[in-house]
């Protein structure tokens, strides 16, 4: 890690005292990190330490990767500056990990972390809107033990699904580059192959999940046509994963951008969740 330099600050829930951004180790609620946890400098090293590592691995090696300079410049800017309503909290400031079942029927794929939600929980779609929208989605679902996901310590858990980010941090004006997005891809693409045996559907949230996506899994082996299926909500394509049938469903990413203004309503979105869970096995 380089220099942690916000001040130290309790943890909401748990207290303590934590710099900005957290030291790996530090005892952050949910840290799957420590001291001794690899760090990825650059995209080789990302490829090297995400080749074959286990899922632990993946969750604990990602979570203090530096692979991307403009990333890591920007999301330790942030942890550091922080919002004002957040002033008095520490910010995780580390990339966000994969979260919920190492085995998911459902696996769910966003864009990346926000500067002040995962970005400041270090837990992927917790502490901000988008992930009030998706994790209650997932609760009525009955994929989430409970609708709200506040921080690392909320006690929320999934049964069944997982959620990533393809981009694991949070990008200036939600916006990665093209070498950020294929950098990255070395740990999506070791987490989409670790959990694709028990795969039966993946919700790609917003067009640049669905994309994502659909390369991760050509890379992994798994025929996707071309031209690639362009990107709807309920879009659907049917492919052939390694044990079973895979269903890939297309929904608008819960931001407030399409939240607020109904692009996207509850109802929607439960509606591409029942569909995905059809398609278990
Ligand atoms: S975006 Fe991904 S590859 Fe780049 S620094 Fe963050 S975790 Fe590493």
């Amino acid at each position: 890690m380089g220099p942690t330099t916000g001040r130290a600050l309790p943890h909401p829930a748990v207290g303590g005292a934590f710099t900005s951004p957290v030291p790996p180790g530090a005892g952050w609620p949910g840290d799957p990190a420590d001291a001794a946890t690899p760090v990825a400098h650059g995209p080789r090293d990302a490829e090297r330490l995400a080749g074959r590592a286990s899922l632990d691995e993946v969750t604990a090696r990602s979570t203090v990767c530096r692979a991307c300079p403009r990333l890591v410049r920007w999301r330790e800017e942030v942890a550091v500056a922080k919002r004002r309503a957040f002033a008095s909290e520490p910010y995780w400031g580390r990339p966000v990990p994969g979260f919920g079942a190492p085995d998911p029927r459902i696996l769910v794929v966003g864009l990346a972390p926000a500067a002040h939600g995962g970005n400041r929980t270090g837990r992927v779609f917790t502490g901000d809107r988008s992930g009030d929208w998706l994790f209650g989605a997932l609760y009525r679902a009955g994929l989430a033990s409970q609708p709200t996901a506040t921080d690392a310590a909320d006690g929320l858990r999934l049964d069944g699904a997982r959620v990533v980010a393809p981009v694991r941090c949070a990008p200036p004006a939600n916006r990665p580059t093209p070498t950020e997005r294929d950098t990255c891809a070395h740990w999506l693409d070791r987490e989409l192959e670790l959990v694709l045996p028990s795969l039966s559907a993946i919700v790609a949230l917003g067009s640049f999940a669905w994309s994502a996506t659909l390369a991760a899994l050509a890379r992994r082996g798994v025929t996707v046509p071309r031209p690639r299926p362009r990107f709807g909500h309920g879009a659907e394509l049917s492919l052939d994963g390694p044990e079973r049938a895979l269903l890939v469903v297309g929904c608008y990413h819960p931001s407030q951008q399409n939240t607020f203004t109904g692009r996207l309503t509850q109802p929607m979105l439960d509606a591409i969740f029942e569909r995905a869970m059809t398609a278990q096995a």
